[in-house]
């Protein structure tokens, strides 16, 4: 099957793909995308709603005593870690940024608890820059379609799946690729039966079993 028979299915599937996390200001999906790192979009839009309620600027969000980001943020996992994060970013863009999260990918790879992922998400999401965020969902369907090598990290999965795909739908595919994985390829019990790329996949034999 060829990469642009892949796109095919994939555009069938998920024709107009959309971010689930929930936001309605630049700051607000950066911290999503922080609070998501091994939890589901789902329990993080709600734990934003009430955070973003309860402190709905970044001034407050800055002032927030830790202990109540804490409690806040506790359904999302590592939340200590996590509620440092958000005191962090926050403060950091009120002191240096007036309060816009940059562009700039160099900037935003200095924010606490935003790495490489989060900021291709978010660079796509937000500011629509051509980006492949490589998350679990994305790094497993890539090695189970052969868009990418078992062996490869991360970085080395992104580098494969720029190539293989025109720029300026990085962005769409990437989306689609962690829509097909949280809803068709699980990491469990994935549903090859209903599956195009069946043929293709490294899986399936395991899966179908
Ligand atoms: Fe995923 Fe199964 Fe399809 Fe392979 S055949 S891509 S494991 S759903």
């Amino acid at each position: 099957m060829k990469t642009s028979e892949i796109e095919a299915y994939l555009d069938s599937l998920f024709p107009n793909p959309h971010c689930e996390l929930l936001y309605t200001k630049d700051y607000e999906l950066l911290i999503a995308i922080v609070l998501s790192a091994q939890c589901t979009d789902k329990r993080v839009n709600m734990v934003t709603s009430v955070l973003f309620s309860k402190y709905p600027s970044l001034k407050q969000l800055k002032e927030a005593p830790i202990s109540d980001l804490e409690e806040i943020i506790h359904p999302v996992g590592s939340f200590r870690k996590k509620a440092v994060y958000v005191k962090e970013i926050a403060s950091i863009l009120v002191d240096d940024y007036d309060g816009v999260v940059p562009k700039e990918r160099e900037k935003l790879e200095k924010f606490p608890g935003v790495g490489r992922k989060t900021v291709n998400v978010f660079l796509s999401e937000f500011y629509q820059i051509p980006a492949i965020g490589v998350d679990t969902h994305v790094e497993r369907i890539s090695k189970r379609l052969g868009l990418a090598s078992s062996k490869d990290d991360v970085l080395q999965v992104e580098k494969k799946l720029q190539r293989k795909f025109k720029k300026e739908v990085w962005g769409k595919r990437h989306l689609q690729m962690v829509l097909f994985g949280r809803y068709h390829c699980k990491a469990v019990k994935p549903e090859c039966y209903h599956c195009a790329f069946v043929e293709i996949c490294k899986e399936k034999k395991k899966n179908l079993k």
